[in-house]
Parts: structure tokens; C-alpha cells; sequence
């Protein structure tokens, strides 16, 4: 693709590729970031972007994440995304789903695709007939196709590494959190909350999704803007990105922010702001990297005990982001950057002294 180079978004990208195909009506883009530590291995996402530009822009800043995501969760993988510009709710046809996979195949590997919004498992079994770079699909998985539950448990770790940093101890009981979206992740959590003596808070623009945690787990239910003004211990985004603006920051009493949502900083400012207001932030790409530790062991066909070790060391690895902010006087969201740097360009290192 000409020009990318010069996007504001581009990062050293390897390869960004556009693919129209009138007969499907399919027009997307694969970024491949960086394949320094293996495949690059992020999700498909559709969405009815009003723009190509607007799709290159999130491509190119959602497979960067990747890169960052599975080096901090030191996972053989490297960091890709791909978009599809279209409704996936009128849009969607099988061809075009095919045509999908014959793009993806064209990379031979180099990028292998999952789930992400607007793409569900039923579509990753299409595209799986047309290439075998898909995962997250099932077949004969044993641990399903679902990676939230894994997600919410590497949550779950590190919110219990974040809260024994900020207050000294692991016990749960008691401790005040308000969880902003219980879906997916947010209700496993929840659980795994709930069953440590935690007193939870829950809001959700669904009533079902609010109710459910309500009624289940005996949380309390809050509205939905009222979710940041609480008193409470812990505040933990799981529903959308930028929950962490100008609006809402100055609004946050909890002295701890752990929670699943992917890019929670609305800007990299508001991970300073959080610094200098002395709230500790357990970086969102650390803590959520439950999800694609699962689909990368189910991919490579590895039991669910090995999987659920390998999400606990989230744990290890807060702590230590942690500890090295409080060593260097730097926000944790730039030291979290800074070790999975140092992680995939330690390969890119050897790679290039062995060649
Ligand atoms: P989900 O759609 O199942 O749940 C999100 C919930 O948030 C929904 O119930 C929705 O109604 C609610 N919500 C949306 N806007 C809200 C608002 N303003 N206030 C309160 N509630 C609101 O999604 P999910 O799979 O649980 O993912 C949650 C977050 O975690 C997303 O940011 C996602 O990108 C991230 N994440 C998910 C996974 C995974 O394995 N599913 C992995 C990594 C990161």
C-alpha cells in the first residue's frame, strides 16, 4: 500500500496491504507490525468505517498493540490486525468472508487472524475453509473458542497484583470495586471477585447484562455515569476504550484503576495525569492478555492447566511493571511500553547478528 509510511499511526509497520474484490464487495486492509518474535497474530475486525483512511488508522494502531501485547505476555507471536470496511450486520456474506481468507492466505502465514468486534467464531470456521491461518475457532478444542473467561482470569491476577502494590496485602475481602461493564469479561470477573469477599459495584448500559451481575452475584447496581464518582478501592473498565478523559479522570477516587478494556487512556497525558494523582494504573495490555494467551495455546494444542499458568504470570509481570515505575519515578503505561520493547527488539537484535 503506497504512502502508508508517512501515516501519523505508522510505526515501523513490515507490510500493510489493501485488498479490493468487487465480486464480494470485500475491501480491507492486513498490518502486519511486527513478526520479530513470531507470526503476527490479532483479530479481524468489521466495522462500516466512513472512510479507507479511517481504517488504515485503526489498523495500523491495533496491530501495533498487538506487537506490544503478546511480547509483554512473552508469547511466540508478533502483532497484526485486519480490517473490513462494511456493517457486519448488512454487509456480511459468505463470499466475502472467502475472499477475506484468500487475502489472508496470500501472506502464507505471516499473519493469522481471530474474532474482534463486528467478527464472531461461526465467521472464523468460514474463513478457516479458505485458509488455515484463523484461530480461535473450536474444531475439536478443548478449551472452546471463547478466550473471555481466560481474559477475565489474567484480570483477575492483576488486579490482585495491583491492589497488594497500592495497599500491602492480597486479601480481597472487603475491598470496594466498581466494574464498568459487566459483559463478557466484566461477569467473569465479577465472579472470580465475588468469590475472593469482594463487594462489587456494577454498571451497564444493558439492564439484562446489570441485572444478571445483580441478581447472581448480589452486586450493587449503579448508573452508568455514575460509575467513576464512587468511593470504592478499585476502579475496573471493561467496556469501551478512552474511559480515562478529561471528563472523567479528576472524577476518580478509587486509588487503584485495573481493568480489562483495551485502551483505556483517551491519551498518553492521561497516564500522566494518573501518575501525578498518585493512582496506581495496571497497564490495560498487560492485564488483558488472558485472551490471547488462550488462543495462542489452543492454536498450538496445549492443555488448559499449562494455558491458566501461563495467564497467572500476568501477575508477576504487573508487579514487576510496578516496581520499575516506582524505581524510576515514570507512569506505569510507559514502563509497560518500554519492557515489551525491550522484549521484541532483544529478537530483533539477535536476528539481525545472526543473519
Ligand atoms: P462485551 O461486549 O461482552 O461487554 C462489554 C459490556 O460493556 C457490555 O455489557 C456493554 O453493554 C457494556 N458497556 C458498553 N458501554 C458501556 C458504558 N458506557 N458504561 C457501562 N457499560 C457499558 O465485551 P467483552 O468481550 O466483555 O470485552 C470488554 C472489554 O475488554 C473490551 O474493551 C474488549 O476490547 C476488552 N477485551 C476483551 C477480551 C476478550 O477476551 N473478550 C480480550 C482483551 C480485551
Amino acid at each position: 500500500m503506497a504512502g502508508y509510511t508517512k501515516h501519523p499511526e505508522f510505526d515501523a509497520h513490515e507490510q500493510v496491504l489493501v485488498r479490493h474484490d468487487l465480486a464480494s464487495g470485500l475491501r480491507a486492509i492486513i498490518a502486519v507490525h511486527n513478526t520479530s518474535r513470531g507470526p503476527a497474530l490479532g483479530g479481524c475486525r468489521m466495522w462500516p468505517y466512513p472512510s479507507e483512511a479511517e481504517a488504515l488508522t485503526d489498523a495500523l494502531r491495533l496491530s501495533r498493540g498487538m506487537t506490544y501485547k503478546s511480547a509483554l505476555a512473552d508469547l511466540p507471536l508478533g502483532g497484526g490486525k485486519s480490517v473490513i470496511i462494511g456493517d457486519p450486520r448488512r454487509d456480511k456474506s459468505r463470499e466475502l468472508l472467502l475472499a477475506m481468507a484468500a487475502f489472508i492466505d496470500s501472506l502464507e502465514g505471516r499473519y493469522i487472524t481471530a474474532e474482534d468486534s463486528g467478527t464472531s467464531v461461526a465467521d472464523m470456521q468460514t474463513i478457516r475453509t479458505g485458509t488455515p491461518w484463523a484461530a480461535g475457532v473450536c474444531d475439536e478444542d478443548p478449551h472452546g473458542g471463547d478466550p473471555s473467561p481466560a481474559t477475565a482470569y489474567g484480570t483477575f491476577v492483576g488486579l490482585k497484583a495491583a491492589v497488594a502494590h497500592k495497599f500491602g496485602s492480597t486479601d480481597l475481602n472487603g475491598l470496594r470495586v466498581a466494574i464498568q461493564g459487566v459483559g463478557n469479561v466484566g461477569f467473569h470477573l465479577a465472579k472470580h471477585l465475588t468469590e475472593a469477599g469482594a463487594r462489587l459495584f456494577v454498571a451497564d448500559v444493558f439492564e439484562d447484562n446489570r441485572t444478571r451481575a445483580v441478581d447472581m452475584l448480589g452486586a450493587s447496581p449503579v448508573p452508568a455515569d455514575a460509575i467513576y464518582d464512587l468511593d470504592v478501592d478499585v476502579f475496573s473498565p471493561c467496556a469501551m476504550g478512552a474511559v480515562i478523559n478529561d471528563e472523567t479522570l479528576d472524577r476518580l477516587k478509587a486509588p487503584v484503576v485495573a481493568g480489562a478494556a483495551n485502551n483505556q487512556l483517551q491519551t498518553p497525558d492521561h497516564g500522566d495525569r494518573l501518575h501525578r494523582r498518585g493512582i496506581l494504573y495496571a497497564p490495560d495490555y498487560a492485564l488483558n492478555a488472558g485472551g490471547i494467551i488462550d488462543i495462542a495455546y489452543q492454536r498450538q494444542g496445549k492443555s488448559r492447566t499449562d494455558m491458566l499458568a501461563h495467564v497467572a504470570r500476568i501477575a508477576g509481570t504487573l508487579t514487576e511493571i510496578f516496581e520499575r515505575a516506582d524505581a524510576t519515578g515514570q507512569p506505569t503505561y510507559r514502563l509497560a511500553d518500554r519492557m515489551a520493547e525491550e522484549r521484541f527488539r532483544r529478537v530483533e537484535a539477535q536476528v539481525s547478528l545472526a543473519s
